[in-house]
């Protein structure tokens, strides 16, 4: 009688949310690619501008975009 090593899979998220590396995009089907989009941010009061790093999907076909969302 054969002995069967069972191998067990464990698989142990440490992260909850992990982001997916690429997206279909909704208008051809292509692949997106999420892409860091910083745009500089000037407040009142404030002299030196602040700089905003926000992630989005760009579809490298069609040229379509959005941005990643975030939950919180
Ligand atoms: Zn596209």
């Amino acid at each position: 009688m054969l002995v069967k090593a069972t191998h067990h899979a464990k698989v142990c998220y440490s992260q909850p949310r992990i982001m997916p590396a690429t997206k279909d995009c909704p208008l051809c089907g292509g692949t997106m690619r999420p892409r860091d989009v910083k745009s500089v941010v000037h407040l009142p009061g404030n002299p030196s501008a602040t700089t905003r790093v926000s992630r989005e999907w760009v579809c490298p076909d069609c040229d379509y975009f959005e941005e990643v969302e975030e939950e919180s």
